[in-house]
């Protein structure tokens, strides 16, 4: 039996086949998982369509802006109608204006500081507390963070103060939702290239500062993030919650 046959999951974040999100997804999928998709606005829908077309499966997609309460409930209110109970989301979704990713942290404005924190780490809190009544036979809730959280990363500016607020999110509500058997962690990624990681000033250097400084001298690929993504799911890591699991190449380790 497929590791995640019988079970369903949602998964907020496919941009393009680059995404973060798809990857995971893909593992899911092979898993055995049935899925529902989400996009942001009208722009994406048509991408995101083409791509779950070719799972082999069908699957509930469903326009849902991370930042409105309204879409929300409605994102969930399909999903109960068509799956009735959910066993897996994944949370992949990130912005801050472009301007506060570039120059100095101090001169971030309160609404970038706003925006950052309302799509990448204050929707998780929405979405969880939307999921958890459908995981009525607990759940895994998975988000994806990065090194910024804990150390400087020039450029990362209040995407990296966001991410510290998404990391502290997923223990909070990892500790809120444990009883419910519902487990909640981050992967903290390597750079990878995708559409969101390239409105950060300098991109390209990361790549190289990690290929160079790695313990594993390399980045990390997206089917890696899948394959975590899978374990996070699965039964292996039944007693794993609220954790930052780095899929880095071991980055995260080094002094210098
Ligand atoms: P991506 O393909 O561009 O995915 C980011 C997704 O967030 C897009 O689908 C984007 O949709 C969505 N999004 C933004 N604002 C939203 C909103 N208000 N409502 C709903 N969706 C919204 O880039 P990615 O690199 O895979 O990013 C996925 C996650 O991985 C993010 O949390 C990112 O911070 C994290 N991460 C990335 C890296 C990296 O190097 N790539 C490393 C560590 C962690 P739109 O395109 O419509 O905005």
């Amino acid at each position: 039996m497929s590791l995640l046959s019988g079970k369903t999951g949602i998964v907020f974040g496919v941009a393009n086949r680059r995404s973060i999100a798809w990857a995971i997804a893909r593992a899911w999928v092979d898993a055995g998982a049935r899925l529902a998709f989400t996009y942001q606005g009208d722009r994406l829908r048509e991408n995101v369509e083409e791509l779950v077309g070719s799972l082999g499966q069908e699957c509930p997609i469903i326009p849902c802006d991370v930042t409105k309460d309204e879409e929300i409930q409605a994102t969930f209110d399909a999903l109960k109608e068509r799956f009735g109970v959910l066993d897996l989301m994944l949370h992949s979704v990130a912005f801050a204006p472009r301007d506060a990713l570039e120059g100095r942290f101090l001169n971030t404005s309160r609404e970038a500081f706003r925006i950052a924190h309302d799509v990448s780490a204050y929707s998780l809190v929405a979405l969880a507390r939307a999921a958890a009544p459908l995981m009525v036979n607990g759940g895994s809730i998975m988000g994806l963070s990065y090194y910024g959280a804990e150390k400087v990363v020039p450029h990362y500016n209040v995407m990296g103060v966001a991410k510290a607020s998404l990391e502290a999110c997923t223990r909070y509500l990892a500790y809120d939702l444990g009883p419910q058997r519902i487990r909640v962690n981050c992967i903290s990624a390597g750079p990878v290239n995708t559409l969101a990681a390239r409105g950060i000033a300098g991109f390209t250097d990361m790549l190289k500062h990690y290929e160079a400084h790695s313990p594993l001298r390399r980045n990390v690929t997206l089917d890696e993030l899948g394959a975590t993504g899978l374990f996070l799911a699965s039964e292996g890591a039944a007693a794993i919650t609220g954790q930052v699991l780095y899929v880095d190449g071991g980055y995260q380790i080094m002094g210098m």
